[in-house]
């Protein structure tokens, strides 16, 4: 990385008049996020020579869903096709096949290189037979046992070796608590972006831009997500002018501890289930045959709208671990249980959680986006794996490899210094509490018109306030450079995108559920005001 002080003018200073020239720094490679996608970006374009800075809002490892994953990674083993087959069927037969080949040929490889001979992540090892392998095991739709992991904590044994190991390469650095407000734009050309860092802004211009910046779970009350997953990236692109596709497919978790303080959250994991946990009602009725012949096993959407149907009822549903060894299989959960004073033994209250988005940039088989030299990989991104609805523990898989290849396609681009965004520090008086209140009703919106279930009469309510509220932030937007500013303006951004893909999609498939629109349909719900 190189410091250079000639440089253009770049931003103001609180006082409201144009700044002292500041010092601005190049990179062969900008990756912004240090999750899985992220790291992976920024590996392969090390191996290709190039230096390159990350830049993370997270200040330790769990700011980044890769750190939570829990189940495991999936890999292609001997049978590729069918774990081709497995992913479109997941996706109610809507993902490109040309991704799912990619994902599925790159699999083996790429799990090998980077996570069992690069970072020498331990994966839980099967020896019962004398014939030692892995531990594979297998999740919901997954048709043969090809998911590695450890234990029930696979992200944690993937991230932190894979930070370590970067921290270590001379090649790259990793800015912790630095945040990327917007990007460089000249002429279709993205030429970097404004980092902050501890309040202060500055450019950092690059030969290539990688956007890693994970999910969407703070437009949502109730998500599985760490917090800041504001979908900054999808909001820079799309403000930038890339293409954005298929944002309406959320996918949402059946089981997230329910509690009242979204802090408390936890996932209790897909694999619980599968061990034979039952759902029941706040009648103790165990509901899931009723509405889908694999019961408790259905496919995420299902079962996820199951159980708010039933919360709705009958008030709450638990899930009941009496009929497996939860303490011997699942210690992890049982202390966060206990953590939380929730008495498992009597079954955990559980209620749908946003997880996943399905879409986002939409990039091409390296994640080049439409807009050169911009990149986008991982969750923010939509590589057309997915299509509607995604298959269990393949997330992780599209972030090594759909990062690999977006890393090492980066490199060989010289930065080139052009004039960067004017960001303003006009207006002191922004009230303290502002981008917090907004955050409270931008939720209140998405959960209660954007949720599980579409209605277009309430997505164009959703639409009507989101607009409203977007305004309001962009006119603070243009007299203030806050974190938390860019990260509302982000979510006001991506909520829209959401609700707008919602609408403009009237069929139900994956993760896409479109309700009655009848007006007797007893769907439609008062306005929210414009304070709501
Ligand atoms: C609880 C849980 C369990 C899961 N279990 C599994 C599983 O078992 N298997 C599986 O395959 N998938 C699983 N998933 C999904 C999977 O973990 C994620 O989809 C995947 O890790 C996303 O990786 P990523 O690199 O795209 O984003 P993340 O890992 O979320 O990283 C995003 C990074 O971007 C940073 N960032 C965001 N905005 C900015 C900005 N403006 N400037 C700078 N930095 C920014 C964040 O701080 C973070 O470092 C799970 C997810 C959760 C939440």
């Amino acid at each position: 990385m190189s410091e250079d002080s000639e440089t253009p003018r770049v931003s103001e200073q609180a006082s409201g008049e144009q700044s002292e020239p500041r010092a601005h720094e190049t990179a062969d490679v900008l990756v912004v996020g240090s999750g899985i996608a992220g790291l992976a970006a920024a590996l392969a374009a090390a191996r290709e020579g190039q230096n390159v800075v990350v830049a993370t809002k997270a200040t330790r490892p769990e700011g980044a869903s890769s750190w939570w994953a829990q189940g495991g990674i999936a890999v292609a083993r001997d049978h590729p096709e069918q774990f081709k087959e497995d992913i479109v069927a997941a996706s109610d037969g809507t993902a490109d096949p040309d991704a799912v080949e990619v994902l599925v040929e790159n699999a083996n490889d790429a799990v090998r290189d980077v996570l069992v001979e690069t970072l020498d992540v331990e994966f839980d090892e099967a020896t019962s037979d004398g014939d030692e392998d892995f531990d594979f095991t297998r999740e919901a739709a997954h048709s043969e046992d090809r998911i590695l992991h450890v234990d029930a904590s696979t992200g944690k044994h993937i991230h932190v070796p894979f930070l370590n190991y970067l921290d270590d390469h001379d090649a790259v650095e990793i800015r912790d608590d630095t945040a990327a407000l917007d990007l460089i734009r000249h002429e279709g050309r993205i030429h970097g972006a404004m980092l902050e860092s501890d309040g202060e802004y500055a450019p950092i211009y690059a030969g290539a831009t990688v956007l890693a910046t994970g999910g969407i779970g703070d437009l949502f009350p109730h998500s599985t997500n760490p917090k800041g997953s504001t979908g900054d990236g999808i909001a820079m692109a799309a403000l930038a002018g890339a293409d954005i596709e298929d944002m309406e497919f959320v996918q949402f978790h059946p089981t997230a501890y329910a509690s009242d303080d979204p802090e408390d959250a936890f996932l209790v994991s897909e694999a619980v289930r599968g061990e034979g946990a039952l759902l029941r009602n706040g009648e103790g009725e165990r509901f899931m045959p009723d509405y889908h012949a694999d019961a408790e096993l259905a496919p995420r959407d299902v079962v996820a709208r199951a159980v708010a149907s039933e919360r709705r009822a009958t008030g709450e549903v638990i899930l009941d671990v009496s009929p497996l060894d939860f303490a011997g299989e699942f210690p992890g959960l049982v202390e966060k249980c206990e953590d939380r004073g929730v008495d498992w033994e009597t079954g955990i209250p559980v209620a749908p959680a946003e997880h996943f988005l399905c879409g986002g940039v939409d990039v091409d088989d390296r994640g080049q986006t439409s807009l050169d030299r911009l990149y986008a990989v991982g969750e923010c991104a939509r590589t057309g794996v997915h299509g509607a609805n995604r298959l269990a523990s393949t997330s992780l898989l599209e972030g090594l490899v759909w990062g690999l290849r977006a890393g090492a396609d980066a490199a060989g681009n010289d930065p080139e210094v052009i004039e960067a965004p004017d960001l303003l520090e006009r207006d002191p008086d922004l009230p303290d509490d502002f981008a917090r209140q907004k955050f409270l009703r931008l939720r209140r919106v998405m959960d209660e018109y954007v949720g599980l279930e579409r209605d277009p009469a309430d997505l164009n309510r959703a639409l009507g306030v989101l607009r409203r509220l977007k305004g309001e932030v962009d006119a603070y937007v243009r007299t203030r450079t806050a974190r938390s500013l860019y990260e509302l303006r982000n979510a006001s951004v991506t909520a829209l995108l959401v609700t707008r893909h919602a609408l403009d999609n009237d069929e139900s498939v994956g993760t896409h559920h479109v309700v009655d629109t009848s007006p007797d349909s007893g769907t439609a719900e008062p306005e929210p005001q414009a304070d709501d």
